[in-house]
């Protein structure tokens, strides 16, 4: 059951035993489960737990542009969508997407960049599809997260990884990874990603009230529970060649359903 009924938050954030309402404390992240080559049909996907929400992300490309005045002859494209089932809420979302959905692909969309060589592809497109089933605080940065896996996964040269979570404010706290009752009861969010290969933030957004201090430490809190979110992004992308190697990957079926 969602802890939100008709727009009522509870009082406190935090517990008589100074957890969360979740049970974590301040710097703890939801728990994370990720995999890669989740869908068959991909070039590259990924599968993502993170606390409540499930996400999935599928790679296709470098393919011919669609429609094709969106080609560019210097360099190839990256386009994200990012979209929410309307099963993925407690209140029905719309099937058709909204502005929010069209802002986080876009965003999405500029934090993958940077790691990416678009030059050496000129007049194809990389198209990521982020599916979010079940949503609960967070889906930007677990969707950029898995985003950046399934990109892996489908072997598209990269500089590094991506990795992202979002940071805030709750009942005067700074913590870690706001679950969706935090997002929305909490003073601020901070949502924010990593670029591995030089260690820079490819987004930074804010909502909410805090001050410099505050925003400089929980940078410094991000980055520590980025480091963790990379460590399991690694070991996913590293599990499916281990698979292989041991003999225990899942066979994939061909077309007619037999195994090859
Ligand atoms: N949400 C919702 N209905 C919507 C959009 C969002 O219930 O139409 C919930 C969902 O759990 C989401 C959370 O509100 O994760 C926070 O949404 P926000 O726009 O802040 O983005 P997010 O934190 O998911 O990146």
């Amino acid at each position: 059951m969602p802890l939100v009924i008709n727009d009522e938050y509870p009082k406190k954030l935090f517990r008589e035993d100074g957890k969360r309402l979740d049970g974590r404390d301040k710097t703890e992240l939801r728990p994370i489960k990720m995999e890669v080559g989740v869908v068959k049909n991909a070039d590259g996907s990924a599968y993502l737990e993170w606390g409540n929400n499930k996400i999935f992300a599928a790679v296709y490309g470098p393919r011919d542009v669609h429609p094709h005045h969106l080609a560019r002859p210097d360099k190839g494209i990256l386009r994200v969508f990012y979209r929410m089932t309307t099963f993925s809420v407690f209140e029905r979302k719309r099937p058709a997407p909204g502005r929010r959905e069209k802002e986080i692909s876009m965003i999405i969309s500029d934090c993958l960049e940077p790691v990416l060589f678009l030059e050496l592809y000129p007049g194809t497109s990389f198209e990521v599809f982020i599916e979010v089933i079940d949503a609960d605080g967070g889906t930007r940065c677990a969707s950029t997260t898995v985003a950046a896996l399934a990109l892996a996964d489908a072997g598209v040269p990269m500089k590094s990884l991506v990795t992202s979570v979002a940071c805030g404010k709750i009942d005067g706290e700074l913590v870690v990874d706001l679950s969706g009752i935090e997002d929305k009861a909490g003073e601020a969010d901070l949502p924010c990603a990593m670029t591995w290969f030089n260690n820079e933030l490819s987004l930074l957004q804010f909502d909410g009230d805090m001050t410099l201090e505050e925003i400089d430490s929980s940078l410094d809190l991000a980055t520590e529970a980025l480091k963790k979110i990379y460590d399991m992004q690694v070991t996913a992308l590293k599990k499916k060649y281990l698979d292989i190697q041991e003999g225990t990957a899942q066979p994939e079926s061909n077309e007619n359903g037999g195994e090859e």
